[in-house]
């Protein structure tokens, strides 16, 4: 009996927090230019700091562009356009994204689909016109990619970043290859029906389940679901989670705290 590890990319795997925060600032230009006029290089030293502050909320990459848009609004008061900008700090923010996200998608007259199509043309630009530059504002974490080459266990990626730009990292950065089969990306469905999907597979009879995530609610929603008992959860303290996150972790039975160091020995 083997094991199957269900890993999630960005956080767990891959640090991508300078490049997502850079193709958020270039998106950001063009979408919204009369804002973005006024952020000098200096802002934007700024902006991407902040962002890494911020990273733990961002679920899907597009979230990258309202956070961008929304701390040049709060740098700027005279362009501010949301409501909510008035007198937000970084800290709250981090509280509050579930709520204020629908309030400034209203407010922007923003839809999904429009800014994930954009921040992925964004991105493929970029690769395509400097790709060792794009390649290089991300990293993995130390020991991740011997840790994937020498594993006897069967291997997914399960990730809400575009599967092409996660094969692209892993070939380019890791030197590994993960057959496309084994990477559920962006478009795939939510993680827990891609949990199902997997466990379902008749060649995974048998094998012990594991599912390793950066993101406190993406467990959360696995536990919510009774199909899903089986999977044995974890959170990696490394990725992007906050302090307060962690400590909720922990006094939930289910989820136990994984050290980079611990993870890369059990997928060897
Ligand atoms: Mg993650």
């Amino acid at each position: 009996m083997g094991h199957l590890y269900a890993l999630d990319f960005d956080g767990v795997l891959c640090d991508s927090c300078g490049e997502s925060s850079l193709s958020a600032v270039k998106a950001a230009k063009i979408r919204w230019p009369q804002l973005f006029d006024q952020v000098d290089t200096a802002m934007e030293g700024w902006i991407v700091d902040q962002m890494h502050i911020l990273r733990p909320v961002v679920e899907t990459g597009y979230e990258n562009l309202l956070l961008v848009r929304l701390l040049v609004e709060m740098r700027i008061p005279s362009i501010q356009k949301s409501s909510v900008a008035v007198g937000l700090t970084v800290e709250r923010i981090l509280e509050n994204w579930s709520s204020i996200k629908p309030v400034i998608m209203e407010e922007w007259g923003e839809e999904r689909g429009a800014l994930v199509d954009l921040f992925g043309k964004v991105r493929d630009e970029w690769m395509e016109k400097d790709l060792s530059g794009w390649i290089g504002a991300n990293r993995f974490y130390p020991g991740i990619a011997d840790a994937l080459r020498f594993s006897s266990s069967t291997l997914y990626i399960v990730t809400t970043k575009q599967g092409r730009f996660a094969d692209a990292l892993l070939r380019e950065l890791a030197g590994i290859t993960i057959p496309p089969d084994r990477i559920y990306g962006l478009g795939t469905g939510p993680k827990v029906e891609v949990l199902k999907q997997l466990q379902a597979k008749p060649e995974h009879a048998g094998l012990t389940l594991h599912f390793v995530e950066d993101r406190l609610a993406t467990l959360k929603n696995v536990i919510k679901e009774p199909a899903l008992d089986k999977w044995n959860l974890y959170l990696g303290r490394w990725g992007y989670n906050t302090g307060g996150e962690r400590a909720e972790a922990q006094t939930i039975p289910r989820i136990q705290l994984l050290e980079l160091s611990d993870f890369s020995k059990k997928l060897k």
